[in-house]
């Protein structure tokens, strides 16, 4: 190939060497024998192969609707093929009274028939000799088509290069016994007949081992990280649990733990004896009572000498992690600090000799905590709530604020489906909290339309005439913090339309205000001074106010599904039942309503994060770090949930065998893993 095409599949395939090429799979074949007739094709026909006369090629039209449009002719009638771009080259090329097989996505153009950008080649029967059956077409851009690198052309690209490879050049990478018990073709076997396959089932099963190897590897590596972890990074020993965990627990703990509770409080206890950095991630659904798991762990770090940081997204919920922490530790030896952007000076000071010191014991706050000035005397445990609002680097800079590296407990504000846990954060140890405290009502969920409005507003007068509380949830409109703000006032009044002062109080907090004003609302309503809360979605996370039981969610439409299930975990919380009214126009989209659909049927946190995964796909989903792990070339964590789960077991098996792949049978393994660089250097940190 020269050297403009050459760059130009560098520039638009990102194909840089024969492996790249090797590994642009097709995404369909053709069944070249199969050659339709123009009559043949209705508003249904999506993509066609027909062969006839190119009878006339002409370039038409005027600057920006300039096109060349070619008529091809079979036996049956005539079908348009037209070309926007590299028309003159086209042009140039395409000879008009030869018989061309041409193939492509039908479109309808004044209800007549056509094919922009078509693929085409002269018709010729010796063509199809000693080519595979069913022949691959490969993506292309709009580029490569106009430069003559069509999906088939690459096609013949990739047929050379097979041509020249043999299985040498494309060994085994996974152990004998793992090809043996999967059944799988071999990987040489393989790639000629993803590429060329001699049949359907041929083809399937190419593609089946092909995805298989790609989650296989990634698993394996995820586990290496792992497993060297455990072996080499050191950690702080936690061996003793003292008076000061066992005079809470026994003493001051307001209710019993659940199983789910105790069950990852002992996974952490065993985690911090041995020695090693604990990296762990808990998964619970909203209002399971992660703080509780966060707090205990922290007092079991007290009482090893060590110090605790406790980090928030917000300030609302920083300063809730301390306000709580401060009641429940009361009159314990533990001395609690909050820090945020908004702590003042001379307090900022006094806080950061105390940390230095060791005097403070646990800290809370937001990211301020990790900023350099931020210095532990010996920082043992660092705990990040509803983690996925937190960088990579942010995270790393965690890992350095002590000599040896604290443990890190990072919990998820929502549960995150599990194919894409296991994937995205195979590396991490791993914790999941299924179970809500007792005695929690389910939140009934409806959707009502705009027109239902003074109806759910009626409701809203009802339970506070009982004594309770409700949040009203505005959207945050993410291109424009005036709209957001706008669209939050006209709101405001229109709640203070129903609900007039003296009657009712309503509080607001929106991203506009600094934190003394947000507080200040916060705490009215978190008093009972306030029955209504109006807020965007800085509410989201983690607020903790039991006697709200109803929740409005204006605009439900233009969430999430799991910022709506975030968002309805923030009532339900006390013993009186709770409901949750999703409020939308009557113009919806099918994926909203979906959505809806969903919320209404189910609280259930971790059906609604799978569901939440098909609808949306991996790339949307919250909680998705730095993707790399994800972006497969073949397999999918929605479509391959099954393929994840096998090769996570097999992962599993083989690295419990071998920890170090040192075996004989591990080898080939060892050393394509070994071969592939830089593929792990993000994922060191938790
Ligand atoms: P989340 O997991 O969403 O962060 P929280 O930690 O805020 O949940 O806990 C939700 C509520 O449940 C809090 O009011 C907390 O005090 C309460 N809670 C936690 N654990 C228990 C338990 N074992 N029994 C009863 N209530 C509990
Ligand atoms: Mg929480």
């Amino acid at each position: 190939m020269g050297p403009i095409k050459g760059d130009l599949l560098k520039k638009e395939l990102s194909v840089f060497t024969f492996k790249d090429l090797l590994e642009h799979f097709p995404y369909r074949h053709i069944d070249k024998t199969e050659i339709k007739k123009i009559r043949d094709i209705t508003p249904a026909t999506d993509y066609i192969q027909v062969a006839g006369r190119i009878i006339s090629c002409e370039l038409t039209g005027e600057k920006r609707g300039k096109r060349l449009v070619a008529i091809l002719k079979d036996d049956t009638g005539l079908l348009e093929l037209t070309w926007f771009q590299g028309a003159h080259w086209i042009q140039k090329n395409v000879r008009v009274g030869e018989v061309y097989i041409v193939f492509g996505r039908v479109s309808f153009y004044m209800s007549n028939p056509q094919i922009t950008h078509p693929e085409m080649e002269i018709f010729s029967q010796e063509k199809s000799e000693g080519r595979a059956f069913l022949e691959p077409i490969y993506p292309a851009t709009e580029k490569l088509k106009a430069r003559g690198l069509n999906g088939r052309q690459i096609g013949k690209l990739v047929f050379t290069l097979m041509g020249l490879l043999n299985e040498k050049d494309l060994p085994e990478n996974l152990p004998e016994q793992v090809i043996h018990s999967m059944q799988l073709p071999a990987r040489y076997e393989a790639f000629s007949q993803i590429h060329f396959p001699k049949d359907n089932e041929e083809y399937q099963r190419a593609l089946y081992r092909l995805k298989f190897e790609e989650l296989f590897l990634a698993q394996v590596r995820l586990g290496l990280i792992k497993s060297n972890r455990h072996r080499y990074t050191k950690g702080v020993v936690f061996d003793q649990v003292g008076t000061i965990f066992n005079n809470f627990y026994n003493t001051r703990l307001p209710f019993s733990l659940t199983g789910a509770q105790k069950r990852v409080l002992k996974e952490i206890r065993q985690d911090t004896v041995r020695g090693y950095q604990m990296n762990r991630l808990l998964q619970g659904d909203v209002g399971s009572g992660k703080t509780i798991v966060a707090l205990l762990s922290m007092l079991l770090a007290a009482d090893n000498g060590y110090q605790s940081c406790m980090m928030a997204p917000t300030e609302i919920l920083a300063q809730q992690h301390y306000t709580g922490l401060k009641t429940l530790l009361a009159d314990m030896p533990v001395e609690v600090a909050l820090l945020t952007g908004s702590t003042r000076l001379a307090e900022r000071r006094k806080i950061l000799a105390g940390v230095a010191e060791g005097k403070i014991q646990i800290i809370t706050g937001t990211h301020a905590l990790i900023e350099d000035t931020v210095q532990f005397q010996n920082l043992g445990l660092a705990v990040v709530d509803e983690q996925h609002r937190f960088g990579v680097a942010q995270r790393a800079k965690l890992w350095n604020k002590n000599a040896i590296p604290p443990h890190v407990l990072v919990m998820t504000a929502t549960p995150i489906p599990r194919t894409l846990a296991m994937t995205a954060y195979g590396d991490l140890d791993y914790s999941i909290m299924d179970e809500l405290p007792p005695g929690r009502l389910p939140v009934t969920t409806v959707h009502r339309y705009e027109n239902a409005r003074s109806q759910v507003m009626d409701f809203i007068k009802a339970e506070i005439q009982k004594g309770r509380q409700a949040y009203i949830i505005f959207p945050l409109i993410e291109e424009s913090e005036k709209l957001n703000y706008e669209n939050l006032m006209k709101g405001y009044e229109n709640v203070k339309a129903y609900f007039p002062e003296p009657l009712y109080w309503i509080s607001m907090v929106h991203g506009k205000m600094n934190a003394e004003q947000k507080d200040a609302n916060m705490q009215r309503f978190v008093s009972g001074d306030t029955q209504i809360m109006v807020s965007t979605t800085v509410i989201e996370v983690g607020v903790n106010i039991p006697n709200a039981t109803v929740m409005v969610i204006e605009s439900a439409e233009k969430f999430g599904l799991s910022q709506l299930h975030q968002l309805r975990g923030r009532v339900g919380r006390g013993g009186e039942k709770s409901y949750c009214v999703l409020l939308t126009g009557s113009k919806i989209t099918t994926d909203a309503r979906e959505r809806l659909k969903i919320m209404c049927a189910t609280s259930d946190g971790f059906v609604i994060a799978e569901k939440d995964l098909d609808l949306r796909g991996p790339g949307d989903i919250e909680g998705t770090r730095q993707s790399g792990m994800l972006n497969f070339k073949l397999a999918s964590i929605v479509q391959d949930k099954h393929l994840v789960d096998l090769a996570k077991q097999y992962a599993e098996k083989l690295l419990s065998d071998d920890p170090d792949l040192s075996m004989a049978v591990n080898l080939k393994l060892k050393t394509y893993l070994q071969t592939q660089k830089g593929q792990t250097s993000w994922s060191k940190i938790s």
